[in-house]
């Protein structure tokens, strides 16, 4: 019997505690009843909450876990450096050691900084565009997510038009939109903001055609602008690179974060030498932006990136589960729209335009052990081993027979 009578009193507690529950895109309030929101233990591709109950997680925190939760080469790595230096009065010389390995392992990186999160780094690639072209219009794609500061959060609350001043958009995809918002913005164009794929919530997400992305590099190049892209979500998980290294274009700068430390908080901006000079100028710091436990971290998790093959294996684990479900929806008489790249999949219902099945099968897997995203894209993690994927089929089951009863 599936009860979260414990995760039940520490929300109400929080409801008090925090302003209004647990805040951001971690709260549980926008998901089903039946999702927890407290956890008290991750390993590998599973979650327990503090009732005990064991998931199998599709949401690796947000992105954050590539390898597995608890890695042990990686936590090796952290706490060694835990008991020599993490936030002291500067860097430990494993800040260079990684400034290199990611100047020598992305392709357009001839310098790297680090910051924290992932709106750090967005924020630092809007800057130094500002700082070296001299402009200030900046062009994002409609419905895109870059963090949540004001420039860019998708909630108008606490935020001054004024913040939103100098942005123009397109529609991811569209040439002729970017075109258009180029040409608005004259000769005050400083960036151009792409993500790797169009990974917006609710919405079917899209691959970049490769004239989209030829294009957007060539718009910069004839303008001076910069091409940002915000790698956040994606790094490291097509490549050891920026993610459209994979479509053949390189952007000028890119935000990375998430996964680059497997769970350890750094956030990465790497630049290219027409920017370097921008970047030097702009003032951006933080009091944890040199402890050297990420650093550590990251470096480690690079290592067993490559060791383990884990860029191959997420692929097969999240084609093997986006295969399951397909013929798993297909015994039940239902149709499944799984769009995004399988290692980082959107799974919606057709004919769900009120998102009910959806609501109710992903709050059935949760109930099975299964955790489930019903509008954000999701995450597959190299500990998604054959054996976890097919557990998680057989979980399934369940929700799909239980939804054919309900609608038959
Ligand atoms: N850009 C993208 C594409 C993201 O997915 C996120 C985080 N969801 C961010 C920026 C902001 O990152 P953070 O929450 O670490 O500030």
């Amino acid at each position: 019997m599936y009860e979260i009578e414990n995760d039940l009193k520490l929300r109400e507690r929080a409801q008090t505690a925090f302003p209004s529950g647990v805040y951001g895109h971690q709260a549980s309030a926008s998901l089903s009843p039946k999702h927890p929101q407290f956890f008290a233990r991750a390993e590998g591709g599973h979650l327990w909450d503090t009732d005990g109950n064991e998931y199998i997680d599709f949401m690796c925190g947000y992105g954050t876990n590539l390898l597995g939760y608890c890695h042990p080469k990686v936590d090796e790595a952290a706490i060694k450096q835990q008991s020599i230096a993490d936030a002291a009065t500067g860097p430990s010389p494993l800040m260079l050691e990684l400034a290199e390995t990611f100047n020598s392992k992305v392709a357009h990186a001839d310098w790297t900084m680090f910051a924290k999160n992932g709106t750090d780094a967005t924020t630092i690639c809007l800057m130094t565009a500002r700082a070296q072209t001299g402009n200030n219009t900046v062009i994002v794609a409609d419905g895109a997510y870059h963090g949540a500061a004001p420039w860019c959060t998708p909630n108008m609350a606490g935020v001054s038009p004024a913040d939103r001043e100098n942005q123009l958009t397109y529609n991811y995809n569209d040439i002729e939109s970017l075109r258009a918002a180029v040409a608005e913005a004259g000769d005050d164009l400083a960036a151009i903001i792409v993500s790797p794929f169009k990974h917006d919530v609710f919405v079917d997400q899209e691959w970049p055609t490769e004239d989209f992305a030829k294009a957007a590099r060539q718009l910069c190049d004839s303008t001076g602008a910069a091409l940002i892209l915000d790698d956040v979500r994606c790094a490291f998980r097509f490549t050891l690179g920026s993610s459209w290294e994979t479509v053949g274009v390189t952007p000028d700068l890119c935000a990375m974060s998430k996964s680059v430390a497997n769970g350890y908080s750094l956030a990465v901006v790497t630049g290219n030498d027409k920017f370097r000079e921008g970047a030097s100028q702009i003032y951006t710091t933080g009091s944890f932006w040199f402890a050297s436990v990420s650093f550590a971290a990251s470096l480690a998790t690079i290592a067993a990136i490559e060791e383990e093959g884990a860029i191959e294996a997420i692929q097969s684990a999240g084609d093997q589960l986006r295969i399951g479900l397909d013929e798993l929806a297909t015994a039940h008489g239902f149709k499944l729209r799984q769009t995004g790249p399988s290692q980082m999949p959107l799974v919606l219902f057709e004919d769900d335009d009120m998102w009910e099945k959806n609501n109710f099968f992903v709050a059935e897997a949760v109930q099975r052990g299964v955790y489930l995203h019903p509008w954000h894209n999701m995450f597959i993690c190299a500990a998604h081993t054959e054996e976890v994927i097919a557990e998680a089929l057989q979980r399934t089951e369940g929700a799909f027979a239980a939804l054919k009863q309900q609608f038959g």
